[in-house]
């Protein structure tokens, strides 16, 4: 089983050659299809497995597709810590190369003037750690009104962290009318009350 299998567009599949993945790992194979068909997703899967190819991948193809040169944040990426929104974003730029997407990294503990500028330029995905965004989303930086997916990545640490509480503040500004894809590599019973409220109606993907 190739990537091509997975119905995915000439763009992506050229990305991912050139980053040279050749098979799907196993969440990538269950999630990109299911994402695809605008499912909500709650995937139980550790780092390593390539979670973060399996809703970035998806979510690139469905975003370029739609793509009318209107820049606006589309997809918005929370994830607990400032190596992984690095991470993550730098994940969008390798397999969205040959989108005309635009995305963006905001986190703490550093100045927000470059931040805010790439904000100002216009931004289609944005990567965030929840304190960095709700700072920004109080000042009038961020505007999430024509949000279509949100993704939270490792939400078992959101919780460990101490973030749950402002996880649960962006989630109420959020359109009740969005894909929502909730990753997590356990599922506590906190983490699965969470789940239940954000989920509409989800497939659930684990490895
Ligand atoms: P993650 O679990 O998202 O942190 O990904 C773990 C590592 O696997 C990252 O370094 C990815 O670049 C790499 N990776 C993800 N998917 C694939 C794939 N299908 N083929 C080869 N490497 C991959």
């Amino acid at each position: 089983m190739s990537f091509k299998n997975l119905k995915l567009t000439q763009p992506i599949l050229k990305a991912l050659d050139a980053q040279g993945y050749t098979t799907p790992t196993p969440i990538q194979k269950q999630a990109i299809p299911l994402v695809l068909q605008g499912n909500d997703i709650l995937g139980v899967a550790q780092t390593g497995t390539g979670k973060t190819a399996a809703f970035s991948i998806p979510l690139l193809q469905i975003l370029a597709e739609k793509n009318n040169g209107n820049r606006g944040i589309k997809a918005l990426i929370l994830t607990p810590t400032r190596e992984l929104a690095i991470q993550i974003d730098e994940s969008l730029a390798a397999y969205g190369k040959y989108t005309n997407l635009s995305h963006s990294v905001i986190f703490g503990g550093v100045s927000q003037v470059n931040q805010v500028s790439k904000l100002k330029r216009g931004v289609d995905i944005l990567v965030a750690t929840p304190g960095r965004l709700l700072d920004l989303m109080n000042q009038g930086f961020i505007n999430l009104r024509q949000l279509e997916i949100f993704v939270l990545d490792e939400a078992d640490r959101m919780l460990d962290m101490g973030f749950i509480h402002d996880v649960k503040k962006v989630i109420k500004v959020l359109p009740t009318k969005r894909q929502t894809l909730f990753f997590s590599a356990t599922m506590p019973e906190e983490i699965q009350s969470l789940a239940n409220m954000m989920l509409k109606n989800p497939s659930k993907v684990e490895v």
